[in-house]
């Protein structure tokens, strides 16, 4: 794949000069809504502070409970910048009607137009896959391909994923939509169904313990999730993630399916211009990899693999075809 990072060399350039030029006591502040926990994006938000001399007020909250936050809020809302998880979620917010569009030559230059929305209502800020996680004394390599194969009759009983309710299966599902189109990929997820090992429970980190503990022998989750158990100080997680390996599917055609984070300005955003120069911070190359560390997005030390290109914001799209298409198969 192509790295995701966002080159930019002339960030601290225009930076500077933006600062210069707008000097009014409105920009000295901001806030943002993070999905992310605080741990995760207060250093980059510190740095931001001493390079700029703009104050962040940072609210951190979960995902679709600061989506809701801010429709109930409108225009009333005090936060200037909202960073959440899935291009999925992303496109849920733009319809809600709580982000706005905005033009920033340094977000156009940095990020690839495949990773943010197409009239600038939302920007990726870091990449996350969504691939196999597989026994590794159980199944072999070899017997995996692609998304597509997974409702093959030699997987029956053997697959464990999380609930069709998750942003990221709705996410995953609207990506085979998009590349083979409803009637084929409601045929695949009926078949599919078959093929779990359990009804759906637990979040992507479950999944990869119940395969390490034999419940299941495949799972989906999104690799940072292993990371964390990889690089846990509880025994038992790390035991677990030395179980499994991962599988990057679909090289032979699209790729692994990818997501993002993302950042965008709010509708309501009454310090625009720091908004805009925050996004435009957490995209520079010393932020990226910080960021993309911090949270183990980059499954750099597991080598490179070949990300599918689609436009994420057609996740967002084909979000409610995906939401039916999975009712109908039965997915939980
Ligand atoms: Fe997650």
């Amino acid at each position: 794949m192509s790295k995701f990072m966002f080159r930019n060399i002339f960030l601290s350039a225009t930076m500077a000069f933006t600062l210069l030029a707008c000097s009014s006591p409105q920009s000295s502040e901001v806030n943002l809504y993070s999905a992310r926990k605080e741990q995760l994006i207060k250093p980059m938000l510190d740095e931001f502070t001493r390079q700029t001399g703009i104050k962040v007020n940072l609210v951190t909250g979960k995902a679709d409970a600061l989506l809701q936050r801010l429709q109930s809020e409108g225009a009333n809302s005090p936060a200037d910048v909202l960073i959440t998880t899935d291009a999925g979620r992303l496109h849920r917010a733009k319809q809600a009607g709580v982000l706005q569009a905005v033009s920033s030559a340094v977000l156009t230059k940095s990020i690839p137009a495949s990773y943010r929305d197409p009239q600038g209502y939302w920007f990726g800020l870091s990449l996350r896959a969504r691939p196999i996680i597989y026994a590794k004394d159980r199944v072999q390599a070899v017997a995996l391909s692609s998304y597509e194969a997974l409702a093959d009759e030699q997987w029956h009983k053997r697959i464990c994923i999380r609930s069709s309710s998750n942003i990221y299966n709705q996410s995953l599902v609207a990506s085979m939509i998009a590349a083979n189109g409803v009637q084929a990929t409601e045929t695949w997820a009926n078949r599919f169904v078959k093929n779990f090992a359990r009804p759906p429970k637990g979040g992507d980190r479950d999944q990869i313990k119940a395969v390490a503990s034999g419940q299941c022998d495949i799972a989906i989750a999104n690799t940072y999730y292993l990371g964390q158990m990889i690089h846990s100080d509880k025994a038992e997680q790390k035991s677990a993630a030395a179980k499994v390996a991962v599988f990057w599917p679909n090289t032979s055609d699209r790729g692994t399916h990818v997501n993002i984070s993302g950042a965008a300005v709010t509708q309501s955003a009454k310090h625009k211009d720091a908004a805009i120069k925050l996004i435009e911070f957490l995209t520079s190359d010393v932020a990226q990899q910080w960021y993309a560390d911090t949270n183990l997005e980059y499954p750099v030390s597991w080598g490179t693999f070949k990300a599918d290109t689609i436009n994420l914001s057609k996740l967002g799209e084909l979000n409610a075809e995906a939401v039916k298409l999975m009712d109908r198969a039965g997915w939980q």
